[in-house]
């Protein structure tokens, strides 16, 4: 089995899901660029390519159980393990979202990507996670999934409840992978990227999508003796 380390990360056709395969490639790592669309996807990977990335592409539409099987088929032909695995693909579901007005469907598709879609990739790569030397996940969450941010005032963006609160929801999932997983050495954390300028925010965050991917880069390559279960943005632990 090759020494090279390989990663897969989802949504990485842009924003800040490209940055990490970006960084992560940076390393020398093989980068699966997990991707919905052949062409977003197949232009990302020849940019990561041109760049020197060792990059391939990954179909893969997290809200379909099948595709998220093809997906754990291809990653295991190309490299018979996975070491990291970054769940970084998500959708707002288009704002205003007030809880009073906001359509079950959104709610549905929202939880769906940014949760669901979460554990479909999550369990299906798990095999491929078990045969590695020091896997890690990194799912990508969000200060508006704290609970104690939200309550506590200050600033928490927009009312959005089926974004903040599909975040909220992937978090106390995580923590529930993180029990089941612990006499595993499976190392599961949330990273926050912080406020970045994407298109889902239509470009109004005042970071870059590279700023965003440095946490997910840190808890994608933490040590053996690093947190697990942890919510961490660059600054450290962020309060549940
Ligand atoms: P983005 O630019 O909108 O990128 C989102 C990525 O997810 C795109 O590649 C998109 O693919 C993909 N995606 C959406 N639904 C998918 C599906 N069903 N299957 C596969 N891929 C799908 O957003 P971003 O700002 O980079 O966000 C990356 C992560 O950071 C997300 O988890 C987000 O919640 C989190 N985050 C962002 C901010 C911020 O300020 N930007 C703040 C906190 C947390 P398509 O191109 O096909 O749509």
């Amino acid at each position: 089995m090759s020494e090279q380390t390989i990663a897969l990360v989802t949504g990485a056709n842009k924003g800040i899901g490209y940055e990490i395969a970006a960084g992560l490639g940076g390393l020398g790592w093989a980068v699966g660029v997990g991707a919905r669309d052949q062409e977003r996807r197949e232009t990302a990977v020849a940019k990561l390519r041109a760049a020197g990335v060792d990059a391939f592409g990954v179909p893969l539409d997290v809200t379909d159980d099948a595709g998220a099987a093809q997906a754990a088929r291809l990653v295991e032909e190309r490299a018979g393990r996975l070491d990291v695995l970054v769940n970084n693909a998500a959708v707002t579901g288009g704002m205003p979202q007030a809880p009073t007005l906001v359509p079950a469907a959104t709610m549905r598709t929202v939880v769906e990507t940014n949760v669901i879609g979460v554990i479909r990739v999550t369990n299906a790569m798990l095999p491929l996670l078990r045969r590695s030397r020091s896997p890690r996940i990194v799912n990508m969450s969000s200060t508006v999934g704290s609970l104690s941010h939200q309550a506590g005032g200050g600033d928490t963006g927009p009312i959005s409840a089926a974004y903040a609160a599909s975040k909220t929801f992937l978090n106390a999932v995580t923590i529930q992978y993180v029990k089941e997983l612990a006499d595993t050495n499976i190392k599961i954390n949330m990273g926050c990227p912080g406020f970045v300028a994407t298109d889902l925010n239509g470009f109004r965050g005042v970071r870059t999508p590279a700023q965003g991917a440095a946490i997910a880069i840190r808890l994608a390559t933490l040590p053996d003796d690093g947190p697990t279960g942890g919510f961490f943005d660059d600054q450290g632990p962020i309060p549940w």
